[in-house]
């Protein structure tokens, strides 16, 4: 029998730590692979653990400017979209206010991550495994607790630039009581989680002519049809 993961994603932590994953391959920016993240980690995790991992279920918090910021957000709602239509996340928003103090935003997200964490801990047969994808030591309460209800905790961290550990007092890794395997570093699997992107050739949902693309969302438009409709926007 399978050990069951749940994946819990920080957005904003995973945000911060892109750079590591860049200057690891020496670029300046690429996508990740969020498709494949959960199973880049787990994958890991089994191996180190010799048992077999299903991921029952990869959750993702994150925060979006409210309404009345005047933002324009509508990559950040697609790119939500996208993580809950083509990856099967499930995803938690909160709208905030931006300009003001950004812990606002994190201590949301944090408390909103905590919190689904500690719920499916305490139900039965929900997981085995809570992956803890941060390493943002305020976690540590909510994992302490998490074990005594008898889950398992693997932690997701990333090296300094340097490409020692992260410091002492900044790292959940340096807690007690809070993980059961030795944590996992985002930026050794820096290659597997740079996404390449295949050109296919694809049919155009409205007009059903064919074209070559790199596009890997749901629905496809051919050129001409997504100028006219840009047109017409
Ligand atoms: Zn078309």
């Amino acid at each position: 029998m399978s050990l069951k993961a749940m994946v819990f994603i920080d957005g904003s932590w995973l945000y911060r730590s892109r750079t590591a994953l860049f200057s690891k391959l020496g670029e300046e920016n690429f996508e990740i692979d969020y498709s494949r993240l959960p199973h880049i980690i787990c994958d890991d995790l089994a191996n180190a653990i010799d048992e077999d991992i299903s991921i029952v279920r990869t959750q993702y918090f994150g925060t979006i400017p409210s309404a009345r910021s005047g933002f324009n957000t509508l990559k950040q709602r697609s790119f939500y979209e996208f993580l809950e239509r083509a990856c099967r996340y499930e995803i938690d928003i909160h709208e905030v206010d931006v300009g003001g103090d950004n812990r606002a935003d994190d201590s949301w997200i944090s408390m909103a991550l905590a919190s689904t964490l500690l719920f499916y801990a305490a139900m039965p047969n929900a997981y085995d495994v809570a992956v803890l994808v941060s390493d943002d030591p305020v976690y540590a309460p909510a994992l302490h607790r998490a074990r005594q209800l008898g889950r398992r905790v693997q932690l997701v961290t990333i090296h300094e630039p340097d490409g020692g550990n992260p410091l002492p007092g900044m790292s959940l890794i340096w807690k007690n009581r809070v993980s059961d395997f030795s944590p996992i570093y985002l930026d050794d699997h820096a290659q597997e989680m740079k996404l390449v992107r295949e050109v296919r050739r694809r049919t155009c949902k409205q007009c059903g002519r064919e074209e070559e693309t790199t596009w890997a969302g749901m629905d496809f438009f051919c050129s001409e049809c997504r100028n006219r409709r840009h047109r017409s926007g």
